[in-house]
């Protein structure tokens, strides 16, 4: 019978007292009878808005229909029709801005919680089987894959898929991009991205780990002397960006990409980690986005007395995902709003004292739509402080671009494609934040299966 209910079957997760001083995962999942409760309440409209709200278009009330019968093997291949990375996504799309948007049930009350039954789905899935091994044949052509976040997972799976030889290079030590090195453990545990990773490695993804494309190897020695007759750039916008006020340079202020970096895949939360990071004190984060929240999440783990977030604009505009927002204030995380610093303020030692502050108020609509934010006078404040991480956005890195024969990009620093990835230079593709700037994990995902798809017919009509 069909659940009536306006509410969405209520997220288990842990309590924020005892959550908040450790790194495991804060949302614990529905269990099977709760999935199938919630996957009660879809009305299985025939027109299918939410798959329309989905950037690599999930048959939702398919894969929602076979919850609800309890065919949970029949749900996850509903998904991985299109979707590569559904524990993934079921964890950290922002489904309240997608497929959940344009829920009907979302008009008379919440509408069905899409993502949480997609992460049961995938989690349910993980835990039957280990992976298949490979059992497509390879035509024995190779690509290259540089970078290895979700826009280059998902674009090595459809390559793996069609049968080429794939080599992903990554710069790092593990693969897996944002995935590792930004989203904490409390948040996307790292298992689920290796799981998917050895997935793909099984299916003949050939994974090399410690290659900055651009130092040890260019993307043009890949094609003119290694023999890969296409490569997708997938490299992310890993590059921190900074206010430029006075102090930025003091002892004890972060970039968030550093101090997550350093957390989650150098484990500085582990107690007798080598890896040097502020632990305790009184921690302020400036910024409003899921790397804000992150940092300020991860920086209360670490034992800060006080960690405080401050934004130049109100609630309402805080770009990350509300459910991240909700446990950010449930584990008691300050927010300051209409907030903006002028200056970080030092001590005797060149390090962090406090951050100098102004107020704000909301003017007109600036060309994102939003109220632009401006200074309330004589509105000055100073939080006393004793680390300040800065979490205001990245760019794309200009190393490919300065390495990469005839590779057009746009001023800031993204690289320049047409609608399926192509760029200027031929057989090189791209996507991801690496063309967009930051973005999101679905976006990313969506764009590397774009590409993929290029790829193959680039290869095929260069053949002809
Ligand atoms: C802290 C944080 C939290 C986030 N939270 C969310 C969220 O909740 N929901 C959401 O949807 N999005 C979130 N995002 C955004 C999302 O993670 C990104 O949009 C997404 O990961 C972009 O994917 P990508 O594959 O383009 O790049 P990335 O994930 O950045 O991966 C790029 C990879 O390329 C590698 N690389 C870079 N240069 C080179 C080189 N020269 N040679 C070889 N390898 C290279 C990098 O090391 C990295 O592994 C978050 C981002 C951050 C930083």
């Amino acid at each position: 019978m069909a659940n009536l209910s306006p509410k969405k079957v209520p997220m288990p997760a842990r309590a924020p007292k005892l959550r908040s001083r450790d790194f495991l995962e804060v949302a614990t999942g529905y269990t099977a009878e709760q999935a199938i409760e919630e996957a009660g309440r879809c009305l299985q409209c025939k027109h299918k808005p939410c798959t329309g709200g989905c950037p690599v278009q999930v048959d939702i009330p398919s894969f929602v229909a076979e919850v609800a019968k309890g065919d949970f093997a029949a749900a996850y291949e509903v998904i991985s029709r299109t979707s590569s990375l559904p524990a993934v996504c079921g964890r950290v799309c922002p489904q309240e801005t997608q497929c959940e948007s344009r829920c009907v049930r979302g008009k008379n009350g919440e509408p069905v919680a899409i993502g949480r039954l997609e992460r049961f789905v995938a989690d349910w899935h993980n835990e039957q089987a280990d992976v298949p091994a490979c059992t497509i044949a390879q035509n024995g052509r190779r690509v290259a894959v540089v970078g290895s976040g979700p826009a280059g997972l998902a674009c090595a799976g459809d390559l793996l898929r069609m049968g080429y030889d794939v080599t992903m290079f990554e710069a790092l030590h593990l693969a897996g991009g944002v995935l590792v090195y930004g989203i904490p453990e409390f948040r996307l545990p790292k298992a689920i991205v290796q799981q998917e990773i050895r997935r793909l490695q099984k299916q003949g993804l050939h994974l090399q780990t410690n290659m900055v494309i651009g130092r040890v190897l260019s993307v043009d020695e890949l094609m003119e002397q290694q023999g890969y007759e296409a490569v997708f750039i997938g490299t992310g916008a890993g590059l921190p960006r900074f206010m430029n006020i006075p102090g930025e340079n003091l002892g004890g202020v972060y970039s968030a990409n550093e101090f997550l970096t350093r957390v989650n895949l150098m484990k500085a939360y582990v107690p007798d980690s080598p890896t040097p990071i502020r632990r305790g004190g009184r921690v302020v984060v400036v910024g409003g986005g899921n790397v804000a929240m992150d940092a300020a999440r991860c920086a209360l783990r670490l034992g800060a007395d006080k960690v405080t977030i401050v934004y130049r604009r109100s609630a309402e505009e805080l770009p990350a995902r509300a459910e991240e927002v909700e446990h950010a204030m449930e584990e008691g995380i300050v927010f300051r709003f209409l907030s903006n610093p002028v200056e970080i303020v030092a001590d005797d030692h060149r390090r962090v004292a406090g951050i100098h502050c102004v107020e704000m108020e909301l003017g007109e609509a600036d060309a994102s739509g939003r109220r632009r934010p401006v200074v309330k006078a004589d509105s000055d404040f100073i939080i006393d402080a004793d680390a300040v991480i800065m979490a205001i956005g990245t760019s794309p890195n200009p190393l490919i671009k300065s390495t990469t024969a005839g590779l057009e990009t746009q001023p800031f620093g993204g690289i320049v494609t047409n609608e399926w990835g192509a760029t200027s230079r031929p057989g090189v593709f791209a996507g991801g934040d690496a063309v967009t700037g930051a973005a999101t994990v679905i976006l990313a995902m969506g764009a590397g299966k774009t590409a993929a798809e290029a790829m193959d017919k680039y290869m095929r009509q260069k053949n002809q």
